[in-house]
């Protein structure tokens, strides 16, 4: 796996937060939007066309947001993605054709479009900066339970936070969002990809049978209202490879968004040496039937 090629989306947010001088959780948006005179408003919540807007007039800025989904998460998180567009180097010009215009968004970690990716890299990097936000982590405990923590610390969205709890955390941990038996996409902090034998969960493959998110998802309720559940799973389950490891597995309905969190932590393994004597132990056990 290559570096992370939109680190810098979220690294020029955090430059931006420290040279405005904020130094505690959570970050308004608006009040940077503010310090630039950039106007922001909200869209009415019958308007359910994009997450948000931005719009140019000569070398005045407006951002517009979408309120439907009725989660102040998610509305920081769209007014720091159109912030993203204001900021990143190259995206006004390559948003909004000419000196008037508007650009419409859809946020949310999901977009193949460069612009919207770095857009949303900078929206989580401007919301929950490293240097704010690695201590919240050390104290916020583990699995959904932190991130929910930590959600609450910064009025950031469950599904953002997850996002960047999993690229800070320092523990192996993964977040999946799936939909129904199909995983949307997944996450996996550095600490689980340098692994062993673990295979990255591919987007668009099946949530495995034998999981609980697999059966939290068979009840469509379970989703809609926001459900929580906290389980055991195995290793094998989710990431394929040798080790049949005991983790915990907590799964989480995302509401009006449509779609289950999942947070899969508490992977200990044995270390490698460890590992090792007990295959000899293992061999060293098992009777061998020679003819
Ligand atoms: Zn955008």
């Amino acid at each position: 796996m290559s570096a992370d090629p939109y680190a810098f989306a979220s690294q020029a947010a955090e430059q931006i937060v420290k040279g405005m001088g904020v130094t505690a959780l959570p970050i308004n948006p608006c009040t940077i939007a503010e310090k630039r005179e950039i106007v922001v408003q909200a869209k009415p919540v019958e308007d359910k066309g994009c997450s948000g807007m931005l719009v140019r007039l000569g070398n005045d800025f407006a951002i517009a947001y979408a309120t439907h989904l009725q989660n102040e998460g998610f509305e920081n998180f769209s007014i720091a993605h159109e912030l993203g567009h204001y900021f990143m180097p190259g995206h006004v010009e390559a948003v909004i054709q000419g000196e008037t215009g508007m650009h419409l968004s859809r946020a949310g970690f999901n977009s193949g479009n460069k612009y919207e990716a770095e857009a949303d890299r900078f929206a989580a990097g401007l919301l929950m900066p490293r240097h704010l936000f690695f201590p919240a982590i050390d104290r916020a405990g583990e699995g959904l339970a932190a991130i929910e923590a930590l959600a609450t610390l910064c009025k950031t969205s469950l599904h953002a936070t997850a996002i960047r709890y999993t690229q800070c955390a320092r523990d192996p941990v993964a977040i999946i969002v799936s939909r129904g038996g199909v995983i949307d996409h997944c996450f996996m902090s550095e600490a689980l990809k340098q692994l062993d034998g673990i295979d990255w969960l591919k987007k668009r493959e099946g949530v495995p049978r034998n999981t609980a998110t697999f059966a939290f998802n068979q009840v469509p309720a379970n989703v809609e209202h926001g459900v929580r559940q906290e389980e055991t799973s195995n290793l094998q389950h989710w990431f394929g490879g040798k080790r049949h490891i005991e983790i915990s597995e907590d799964v989480v309905g995302l509401g009006r968004y449509g779609k289950t969190l999942t947070v899969l932590y508490g992977i200990d393994l044995p270390d490698p040496e460890e590992e090792e004597d007990e295959n000899n132990l293992i061999k060293s056990w098992t009777p061998r039937f020679k003819r």
